[in-house]
């Protein structure tokens, strides 16, 4: 099987197949965001796309267990593409426990109730969704193409027709400007879209991207390394979550920590604090990547 680079996946899907149905990002608008920058969306062809599933089937059978679905929003796709393949990798791999794959509110929002129930019911079952903040001046700034509002009512549709979010915050996108904002808000959406799984990144200013641009012109500035922990406190403080399993070990952070919420809460806050002090080492920052 090839695959059409570059290729991406969420480092918890390490272990999954991985089924390219679409290439690149139906939005590809975000100013933070390279990753597919190079491609022209495309839905590939559903024999191709079939194909793919035969051959994996035949290799790994008993083996698959849980399939992401690339590129980077394949919720995109419409019915007539999902249906064929998820039932296609049901019957290729008897073992599958799960299908998941990355979605944006707006993919959300163009699918009706019953659209997702069906998804649902062929075995989708986890959405990674990246809303990245809360704050609509820094969601308008990244050009993320959704409100706080629109991520709000893309998860009530997605937990309604009973499918897992995992969603990923962006420590510092609302740069120096909007860092308390960015955080807080960041925080009351995670508590309002109520995912099963919750992360941050730390936003990378990636070369070549229009946000790049602003911070060469002095109009973006990450706060600093206090400051990201200082946002990763505000967020926590925000973040009511009724039950989620909270990761922010992304090699992109610099404090990597994680829990139940809200069980761990105490912890977690007690562990920035004494980040926050000094008492910590931090990931040095020849370790961090992307
Ligand atoms: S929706 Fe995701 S993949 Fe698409 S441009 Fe935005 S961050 Fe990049």
């Amino acid at each position: 099987m090839r695959y059409a680079e570059p290729l991406f996946r969420p480092p918890s899907e390490a272990e999954s197949f991985i089924l390219q149905a679409t290439l690149g990002c139906s939005w590809n608008a975000c100013t933070y965001c390279a990753m597919y920058r190079t491609k022209t969306f495309q839905v590939r062809p559903l024999d191709a796309v079939l194909g793919d599933i035969a051959e994996a089937g035949a290799r790994f059978a008993d083996e698959v267990r849980h399939v992401f679905v690339a590129d980077g929003d394949p919720l995109a796709m419409d019915l007539d593409h999902w249906e064929p393949i998820l039932r296609a990798l049901a019957a290729a791999f008897p073992r599958l426990r799960r299908v998941s794959t990355y979605a944006t509110a707006r993919n959300l929002l163009e699918k009706s109730p019953e659209q997702l129930r069906r998804l649902r019911e062929l075995g989708l079952a986890l959405l990674y969704i990246g809303p990245e903040s809360g704050d609509n001046l820094t969601l308008q700034r990244l050009a993320k193409g959704a409100t706080a509002a629109e991520h709000e009512e893309a998860a009530r549709r997605a937990r309604d027709a009973g499918l897992e979010q995992s969603l990923i915050f962006l420590l510092g996108a609302g740069g120096r400007e909007r860092s308390e904002a960015h955080a807080r808000a960041s925080g009351r959406l995670a508590t309002a879209m109520d995912p099963k799984f919750l992360s941050t990144l730390t936003l990378t200013v990636v070369p070549g991207t229009p946000l790049a641009r602003l911070a060469e012109q002095g109009r973006f500035e990450l706060p600093d390394v206090p400051g990201l922990l200082t946002e990763l406190r505000w967020f926590i403080e925000e973040a009511h979550p009724a039950a989620a399993i909270f990761r922010s070990n992304h090699a992109s952070n610099y404090l990597p920590i994680g829990g139940r919420l809200p069980r761990d809460r105490e912890a977690i806050l007690a562990a920035i604090d004494a980040a926050l002090a000094g008492q910590v080492p931090l990931r040095p920052e020849w370790s961090r990547g992307l």
